[in-house]
């Protein structure tokens, strides 16, 4: 028995800890969880919350692939509405992306703009990913110890000017680089030149689209990163992975014991390339979702762990940039409120439990990126807790989420599991106050 009251305790039929599901009390001091007891356990606490009984206590989701575009593109997303999306759907961590907004994430500057933007707008606690870009090899070092949890880069052209892609040669600079600080590279993996040998046939057909950004190049390119990881010693995450016919270079790297890790998104488990309208440019992201036999090989490489984490990639625009063109449509999918809904929604369908999706969302993701104290419900790290119901149904609508712009993919589906009650450091969060913290590498 603790001998100190609690400031709050969460007792719960059904909690995920350590990996499983099982009744548990959680104690909570200063923010963080001091202890994790028994359904009943005999302990004071300032205040109690008991579950109901079609609850289960999970931790928040920790969303690392997160665009936010404020400041610059504001008009498409921005700290208040992206975090407030975040809390509504579970999540109570998001790393921002460094492109979109302007000026992007490529310098201590860029970054104190941001944060200046940010300051006072966020509902959920916000990390920063770095931006390596040709030339700023050297700005690496500096945002590293600014606190950014890594560094993206594109192996092609990013959709955005200010935000070019590295070369091969550019790429294995910027790897001795990170190698040397012992910071993680994050890789959009497609290559340039698959691309361009194949047919861009514009207009509103799915399959044409599918058709221009074909799997080799999502092979090439993760290629190109396993190989310039061996050659600098430096590890890597590829971002995004939509191709199951990677898996197996992937496998092999893991195998080889290169520090690789690799991410896939909720769209590439919920939708498939024979299913999607003609025209339905909310589903456009690259690398593109693909067959439904592709679909199944990613969801056995993240129960086998070849795949380690989901996280949204949420990457919204104004409406007007979404026209009925796969091949000029904005690309991006907007989905960070729906992403925990829409998983639980496909895992559950295929026998996997909450505890499976907790370790892909918030554990493992949180390891990726080296977020130490969140991802988990576990003595020391944050109590980011959220009351889940798993079985409640909602019917998603774009204009009902909280995003900027009311346009999803997952518009008017059903997604089964509701994040009811969350809690930040220990507090009950709402859309009402802007509660969230920046967040910095290192912290324990
Ligand atoms: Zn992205």
């Amino acid at each position: 028995m603790s001998t100190q009251p609690f400031d709050l305790v969460i007792r719960a039929d059904r909690a995920v800890v350590d990996g499983a599901e099982r009744p548990a009390s959680v104690g909570v001091r200063r923010g963080r969880v001091a202890e994790i007891g028994p359904r009943d356990a005999d302990w004071s606490a300032a205040a109690e919350v008991v579950l109901a009984d079609d609850e289960v206590l999970i931790p928040g989701m920790v969303d690392t692939h997160v665009h936010v575009n404020e400041p610059g593109r504001t008009e498409w997303e921005g700290f208040a509405s992206a975090t407030r999306a975040a809390l509504r759907g579970g999540t109570t961590t998001i790393v921002d992306m460094p492109l979109n907004s302007l000026p992007p994430t490529t310098t201590v500057d860029a970054l104190e703009i941001k944060q200046k933007a940010a300051d006072g707008q966020c509902f959920v606690d916000v990390g920063f990913w770095g931006g390596a870009v040709p030339g700023n090899v050297e700005d690496l070092l500096p945002l590293h110890d600014a606190g950014v949890f890594g560094f993206k880069c594109f192996l092609i052209d990013s959709g955005v000017p200010e935000f070019p892609p590295l070369s091969p040669k550019q790429l294995r600079e910027h790897m001795r680089r990170t190698a040397l600080i012992g910071a993680l590279m994050i890789v959009h993996a497609e290559s340039a030149a698959e691309i361009d040998a194949a047919p861009t046939v514009p207009g509103p057909r799915y399959a044409d689209f599918v058709a221009s950004r074909p799997d080799a190049s999502e092979v090439s390119a993760i290629k190109v990163v396993i190989d310039t990881m061996r050659e600098t010693g430096s590890r890597a995450h590829i971002l995004h992975l939509s191709s199951a016919e990677a898996l197996p270079l992937i496998r092999d790297a893991k195998r080889e014991g290169l520090p690789l890790t690799v991410e896939t998104c909720p769209h590439y488990l919920s939708f498939t390339a024979e299913a999607i309208r003609d025209g339905s440019t909310a589903h456009k992201c690259c690398p593109p979702i693909r067959s439904s036999e592709n679909q199944t090989r990613l969801w056995k490489a993240l129960a086998d762990g070849t795949i380690d984490c989901v996280v949204s990639d949420h990457s919204p625009s104004t409406a007007d940039l979404k026209t009925d063109d796969f091949q000029t449509a904005w690309g991006g999918v907007a989905s960070v409120q729906v992403a925990l809904a829409a998983v639980w929604t496909g895992a559950r369908e295929r026998g996997h439990g909450l505890a499976d999706v907790v370790r892909w969302m918030s554990e493992r993701s949180a390891q990726v990126a080296g977020l130490q104290h969140k991802g988990g419900i576990r003595v020391g790290a944050d109590a980011d807790l959220v009351a889940f119901a798993p079985d409640e149904v909602t019917h998603v609508t774009a204009a009902g989420l909280e995003h900027k712009n009311p346009v999803t993919a997952y518009d008017e589906l059903d997604l089964t599991g509701v994040a009811r009650r969350v809690w930040l450091r220990g507090n009950e969060i709402s859309t009402e106050r802007a509660d969230g913290r920046f967040l910095e590498r290192g912290e324990a």
